[in-house]
């Protein structure tokens, strides 16, 4: 029989709670949500990269002795970690971590993104009969309109979503389509939808779901030749939530059988909810049949939030929490992070850390310094001087000579290779990047990235120093 994961994770938090700070239990383990339990190995969602590193760095112990005591000798951890400061992809992805053996893996094991291929989907799609079946709604508990702060840049969307889930399907807004960019709170509306209609009407079948899952799932039911059952689950649901539905853009097929679910769902009168980073009209790769009718219902945006709704978020979260910070901490945090929810939340949670890790209390200077590094390592903002010399370490050559004009082969290509990352990362000219690089024009610049890109591609070697510059370029 195998074990339920909720169950053993519940066991181990109580063995856990006794052990920790009632603030750290709160901070570190309370966020945590079980994911599933495979082969006695037990897979954990965190919140972010930050917090995985934080429970491996303290609590690695504990959590070794209580999985072992949980489930065995082979028991073993794994975390699934959702992916922060990074606009293009939100993807989680899964770093797998053994109890034992710790070293040898961690730093490696991190940076392996996992595609959504390599996620077990297992077959969910139940032909229905003649019963009403039981679909796991995969709604996260923490994103309920009840954590959700209303302010101007939200209200449309937020109410829209409110009224929505007071009467599925029975408004003019559906579908609902929630736009708006990265960290805004999307997700978490989403979420809050699906959340407040099995709250009032538990028996009604809802389902969140995120484009890239459906993409799989019916990539899959292709394979697996099952594509019936596929739509026969999705045109099952009274509420169908579809997270991220950019990504569709190009993938014609899955628009395709998009478009008939969508179809049914919407002629009998079932709420169709749907979130994009960005409004119909600007989606690319998307066809026009389905455009049409994303634009049926109502399209609201999500905005980004004023400073007095930051700190309202920032307040709601430390309540939350537990945690108490001087109001100047609080100002400060949404003063300097401005355009991510998550972001900010993400300065938060450092923060404790921060001031856990060095036993010192949180104030404004503590909060400045951390500010300082976390803004810019999300920013991933680098200099030209900073590539330059990362360049120049890794192949060891002095920085002056691939600032000179010298026509040295290997000099040329550490440069080539330096004005390849400056366009790459930094919002530089081509003029000006030239100018760092031995007084160059911005011709030649141009002509170094293509001979970078070019050699990219045939050359594995040449491939090899890329990837490792450009990991020690954004691990600042
Ligand atoms: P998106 O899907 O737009 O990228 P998310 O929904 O994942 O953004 O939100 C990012 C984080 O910000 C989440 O932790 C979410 O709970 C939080 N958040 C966003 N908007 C709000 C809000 N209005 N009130 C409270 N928390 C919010
Ligand atoms: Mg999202």
């Amino acid at each position: 029989m195998s074990k339920d994961h909720n169950q053993v994770w519940k066991n181990c938090l109580e063995v856990i709670k006794d052990n920790v700070s009632h603030q750290a239990f709160k901070t570190w383990f309370e966020p945590i949500q079980p994911i599933k339990i495979e082969n006695e190995v037990l897979t954990i969602q965190v919140p972010s990269q930050f917090f995985y590193e934080w429970l491996e760095e303290h609590y690695v112990t504990l959590l070794r002795k209580t999985i072992k005591r949980e489930l065995g000798a082979n028991g073993r951890l794994e975390y699934s970690i959702i992916m922060e400061n990074n606009v293009t992809n939100s993807n989680p992805y899964t770093v797998k971590v053994p109890t034992t053996n710790r070293t040898a893996v961690k730093n490696k094991a991190v940076q392996v993104p996992m595609s959504a291929h390599e996620t077990p989907i297992k077959n969910p799609f139940i032909i229905p009969g003649l019963k009403k079946v039981n679909v796991d709604s995969n709604l996260n508990p923490n994103y309920s309109f009840e954590h959700f702060i209303e302010g101007d840049c939200n209200r449309l969307a937020r109410s829209a979503g409110f009224a929505v889930a007071n009467k599925p399907g029975g408004t003019a807004f559906n579908p609902l389509l929630i736009y708006g960019g990265v960290g805004l709170g999307k997700t978490h509306l989403a979420h809050a939808i699906g959340i407040e209609i099995k709250n009032k009407s538990p028996e009604k079948t809802v389902l969140y779901v995120s484009s890239e899952k459906f993409t799989h799932q019916f990539i899959d039911a292709v394979k697996n030749n099952d594509v019936n059952d596929f739509s026969h689950f999705y045109q099952m649901m009274d509420v169908l939530i579809i997270d991220d539905v950019q990504f569709f853009a190009g993938k014609e097929k899955t628009q395709d059988v998009f478009f008939h679910i969508f179809n049914h769902l919407h002629q009998t009168g079932k709420q169709i909810v749907l979130t994009s980073d960005k409004p119909p009209v600007e989606m690319q790769g998307m066809e026009q049949r389905l455009l049409s009718r994303f634009k049926w219902g109502l399209s609201a945006d999500l905005q980004v939030p004023s400073l007095e709704t930051r700190i309202a978020i920032l307040e709601k979260k430390m309540y939350a929490d537990g945690i108490e910070l001087p109001r100047e901490v609080v100002e400060y945090l949404a003063y300097s992070i401005t355009t991510n929810i998550r972001e900010l939340e993400g300065a938060l949670i450092s923060l404790i850390a921060q001031s856990s890790l060095n036993k010192k209390s949180i104030t404004l200077d503590l909060a400045k310094k951390m500010i300082d590094k976390f803004v810019k390592n999300t920013a991933r903002e680098v200099s030209i001087d900073y590539i330059q010399k990362v360049v120049c370490d890794y192949f060891d050559l002095p920085i002056e000579l691939l600032k000179s004009k010298t026509r040295k082969r290997e000099i040329v290509q550490a440069r080539q290779i330096a004005m390849y990352f400056a366009k790459k990362m930094t919002k530089s000219s081509l003029a000006n990047i030239g100018l760092h690089c031995g007084g160059k024009d911005h011709a030649t610049v141009l002509h170094a990235c293509r001979t970078v890109n070019n050699l990219a591609e045939t050359d594995k070697h040449f491939r090899k120093y890329l990837e490792d510059l450009e990991k020690k370029l954004s691990i600042q």
